[in-house]
């Protein structure tokens, strides 16, 4: 062997470098992700919020047997149960044949995704134009959310209790909603501004309106027009929008990008990249060893706080329900069980390379990204996965074949950001994080690579299978 070979085949042995998918999957492999992909394209357009994914999610879990979870009942190997947490989160479980006395393998990913939420009081008229006042929801860049068409999504509680769905600018013919931006011609004084200060929260309000409902002398007649509209439509009143919860969330759909179709563009895509192949994993488990979870959860984009999100009881309180119902102990059931906190992670971008430290950042196209710890200023506020659970998690991926990498989400202090890996470390679980890397995080359309979305898939199938 010539010294040149000696050298490649002694750097394949101890160094870790990972490679572009392609390199490694099959040419069965990439067309199966392609084809996994076209679903998940599907499923963003489809269940653009919480409250969509929820109902798509039970939807798809009941046409593959799943049944819905009665409290306190015993289930058996094999038995296929879903729990709807307020229509807003949701619950999936295979029970496995051991049942739960060696802990669950929970995947725990989140449906809500960075938008604008309508204030309680939003509707107004000023120049004869009919806005809608927002409150951001999540972390945000707000100049993204100006000038792009807008949909409407959500519910409404009527004053006679009567619950109405809204959903208003996705279908062919709708009409959609925007936030008007200054024309570069005047915008001298805002370019001046930081880019944090160029658009304020306050005027992200949202055109809906610019005809009156008659030709008086009346006052916010443009305003009662748009009033008249919602009435006949959803027979609302203006105090209605009090009870209700609606959501402005980008229009356009998901779209391959790139002349190779590798990657999808879409709004979203934290972190329904990473619950959909959570959720086919789910689907897709027979008959598991151990009791499989799959919780798609909702606020984690504000901290998981509510009762929706997972800073609150509902996913262990169910598990401890399922263990009390096999006579085990709740708390020993819940220290055993193992979590993959699937979210997505900051992937470098080129354009930015000042703000990633090159040797632990993700890239697009290498697979999952198996991810220590998030958090800021010195890992606070983190889940800082233990060398064991990392150990245990590395090994599966291996084992399996499953393209795997890793990274921090960006250099030291750069700023950072979190998941729900703590609040479910917080409940005595091992969990870490193992996502898919993504560019534009929390843009109205974010990028992902199809062969790491397919590789989420492979890996969870394996773990809810371990
Ligand atoms: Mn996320
Ligand atoms: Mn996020």
């Amino acid at each position: 062997m010539d010294e040149e070979n000696r050298v490649k085949e002694l750097k394949e042995k101890l160094a870790f470098a990972p490679k572009h998918a392609s390199y490694v999957m099959d040419a069965d492999g990439v067309a199966a992700a392609d084809a996994f992909c076209e679903g998940y394209m599907s499923f963003l357009d489809e269940a653009k919020t919480e409250r969509e994914a929820v109902k798509k999610a039970i939807e798809l879990a009941k046409s593959n047997g799943f049944r819905e979870y009665a409290r306190g009942h015993f289930y058996g190997p094999g038995e296929k149960i879903y729990y709807n947490n307020r229509g807003k989160s949701v619950v999936l479980a295979v029970m496995g044949e051991v049942g739960l006395s060696e802990g669950a393998r929970v995947v725990a990913a989140h449906i809500d995704s960075p938008r604008l939420d309508l204030k309680p009081t939003p509707l107004y008229e000023k120049d004869e134009l009919a806005c809608l006042k927002t409150h951001y929801y999540g972390g945000i860049k707000k100049y993204q959310w100006t000038a792009i068409p807008l949909a409407l999504h959500g519910v409404i509680v009527r004053a006679d209790g009567k619950t109405v769905e809204v959903r208003v600018g996705e279908e062919p013919g709708d009409p959609v909603f925007t936030i008007t931006d200054l024309l570069p011609h005047l915008a001298g004084e805002q370019m001046g501004k930081t880019m944090s200060s160029g658009v304020t929260g306050e005027e992200l309000n949202v055109l809906v309106g610019s005809r009156p409902f008659a030709d008086t002398e009346e006052a916010e007649n443009v305003k009662l027009n748009v009033l008249n509209i919602l009435f006949e439509k959803y027979g609302m009143t203006e105090a209605d929008f009090i009870s209700a919860e609606l959501e402005l969330v980008p229009a356009f759909k998901a779209a391959d990008v790139g002349f190779d179709r590798s990657m999808i563009g879409a709004y979203g895509q934290d972190d329904r990249v990473c619950a959909y192949p959570a959720l086919m994993g789910v689907l897709d488990a027979e008959e598991p060893l151990h009791t499989t979870v799959c919780v798609l959860t909702d606020k984690e984009e504000t901290g998981s706080m509510g009762n929706t999100g997972l800073d609150s009881d509902y996913l262990f309180a169910f598990i401890r329900a399922l263990a009390k119902s096999e006579g085990l102990d709740p708390d020993e059931t819940l220290s055993k069980s193992i979590c993959l906190s699937a979210d997505v992670n900051a992937a470098f971008d080129p354009d930015y390379a000042s703000q990633f430290d090159h040797g632990n950042v993700c890239f697009l196209n290498r697979g999952v990204v198996l991810t220590k710890y998030t958090g800021a200023r010195g890992k606070n506020s983190t889940n800082d996965a233990s060398a064991e659970t990392m150990g245990r998690v590395r090994r599966m991926l291996d084992e399996a074949g499953v393209c795997w990498q890793t990274g921090e989400i960006g250099r030291v202090d750069a700023g950072g950001g979190g998941t729900v890996a703590r609040f479910v470390a917080g409940r005595n679980i091992d969990v870490v994080d193992l996502g898919v890397p993504l560019l534009s995080m929390h843009a109205p359309f974010e990028i992902v690579a199809k062969l790491d979305v397919y590789a989420l898939y492979q890996a969870c199938v394996e773990f809810y299978r371990s």
